[in-house]
């Protein structure tokens, strides 16, 4: 059986790779798919674990030859999902995680129509902006652009199965966690198991 695809959107700043991080570090098979980006790195990311990253032409001839499942601008630089980071890991039976933005979430939805939608939003406005200084990666302008955009982003909320509001990090993680082994759990997904199982 082939693995589920789980999405998760957030604003910019809200808590999404920290949450990923621990989601990734207590949950067992569960894939990551490494988006290819024309962002340069952040302290402490590394080439080939949190993002591929590469210059416009690249990415720009990637695209052309077909190579990305979805693709999208995001502030001024490109993001995309190769198939080659999807597919191996989901037809080994592996589940995989992406980390998107709406659009890339919508495209997703479309291509993969059993894939599981989650949006994290932040408690407030006011403590995204926080977030996004005390993260100190970006200026105030960065930050203005952000924060208008998280705005259009959350009234988009409709479109994803799940909302998780993190305000504290535990119980977002949890929840996160939660929702993962309840969608492992669902009949279709177990039937194959069972019927091993009882001979059925
Ligand atoms: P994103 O990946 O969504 O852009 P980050 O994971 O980089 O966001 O988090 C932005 C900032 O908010 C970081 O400084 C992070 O430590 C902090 N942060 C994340 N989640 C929480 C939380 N639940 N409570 C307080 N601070 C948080
Ligand atoms: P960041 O630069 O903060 O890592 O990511 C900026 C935004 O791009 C986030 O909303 C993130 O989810 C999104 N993103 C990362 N990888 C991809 C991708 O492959 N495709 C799309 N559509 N969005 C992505």
């Amino acid at each position: 059986m082939k693995g589920q695809l789980f999405v998760i959107s957030a604003p910019s700043g809200t808590g999404k790779s920290t949450v990923l991080g621990e989601v990734r570090a207590r949950l067992t098979g569960l894939g990551y798919s490494v988006s290819h980006t024309t962002r340069r790195p952040r302290p402490g990311e590394q080439e080939g674990r949190d993002y591929f990253f590469v210059d416009k032409e690249t990415f720009k001839r990637m695209a052309e030859e077909g190579s990305f499942v979805e693709w999208a601008r995001v502030y001024g630089d490109y993001y995309g999902t190769s198939f080659f980071s999807l597919e191996g890991q989901l037809d080994s039976g592996v589940d995989v995680l992406l980390d998107l933005d709406v659009q890339g979430a919508r495209s997703i939805k479309e291509h993969f129509k059993e894939s599981v939608l989650i949006f994290l939003v932040p408690p407030s406005l006011e403590v995204l902006e926080d977030r996004l200084r005390n993260r100190g990666t970006d200026g105030q302008e960065v930050i203005e652009t952000r924060l208008k955009k998280a705005r259009k982003e959350i009234a988009e909320f409709n479109r994803y199965h799940y909302v998780i509001i993190n305000d504290e990090l535990e119980q977002a993680v949890e929840e996160v966690q939660a929702i993962i082994l309840s969608e492992r759990s669902r009949t279709g997904r177990r039937a194959p198991i069972v019927k091993e199982l009882f001979g059925l």
